[in-house]
């Protein structure tokens, strides 16, 4: 297989070749590029650890689908730590380099004093952690009625650590009501037709009851 084949933009593609420096799609990539980017763009759960090149797979999802034209966020990742959004940012930056597409990154420490004195966000691609995504959207400080592409990196993380921090709350008697949950049913509601790429390490049960919740019919894939 090559990243030719996948119809992407000169733009992206001098971003992989030129910035990654990637001669060809590695086994996840080959697999899950043609789902993710083909219509109907059909929503993806991914059993994929790190080191497999799954940041491309969803770096490239996120990117295609943009309207550089168009400033709005478009594009959302969310990620379980703020070192792993921050990481993931710059990959977004770096692959995206020639596409013009912006970036932005919502985690604990950013803004954090007067969020009803910053302004909405703009960038086109979106990449945070749960509470603090969750919380600019309340705030009504990220709009994701034109969210197209929906990222959830490493889920299994994500939940557990959702679930202990659930455990502390009286608010939240069962695990599921979390902030990725939430903000998972919200753009679900809001934003018709948006594809939603789901990467675990593991597929526990947690992981496996949160897919059950969310993504109805969608691709699976193992590596
Ligand atoms: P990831 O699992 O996405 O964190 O990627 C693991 C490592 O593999 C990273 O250092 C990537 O830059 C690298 N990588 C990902 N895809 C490719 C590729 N197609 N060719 C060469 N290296 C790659």
């Amino acid at each position: 297989a090559t990243f030719e084949q996948l119809n992407l933009t000169a733009a992206l593609l001098k971003g992989l070749y030129v910035e990654m420096k990637f001669e060809k799609p590695s086994k996840i990539q080959a697999i899950t590029l043609p789902m993710i980017l083909t219509p109907p763009h059909k929503d993806l759960v991914a059993q994929a650890h790190n080191g497999s090149g799954k940041t491309t797979c969803f770096v490239l999802g996120m990117l295609s689908r943009v309207d550089p034209h168009f400033e709005r966020p478009q594009a959302l990742c969310i990620c379980p730590t703020r070192e792993l959004a921050i990481q993931n940012l710059h990959v977004v930056g770096k692959m995206g380099k020639y596409t013009g597409i912006s970036s932005e990154l919502l985690v604990p420490g950013i803004f954090e004093n007067d969020i009803r004195n910053c302004s909405p966000v703009l960038a086109q691609v979106v990449i945070g952690t749960p509470g603090t995504v969750k919380k600019w959207m309340s705030f009504k400080k990220l709009s994701v009625t034109d969210i197209r592409v929906l990222v959830f990196d490493e889920a299994d993380q994500m939940l557990d650590k959702s679930l202990n921090d659930c455990l502390c709350s009286f608010h939240q008697k069962d695990g599921f009501q979390d902030d990725s949950l939430r903000i998972m049913k919200d753009i679900q509601r809001f934003s018709k037709g948006c594809q939603v790429l789901l990467f675990s390490a593991t597929f526990n049960e947690t992981v496996k009851k949160f897919v059950s919740k969310t993504v109805k019919d969608h691709n699976q894939v193992f590596v």
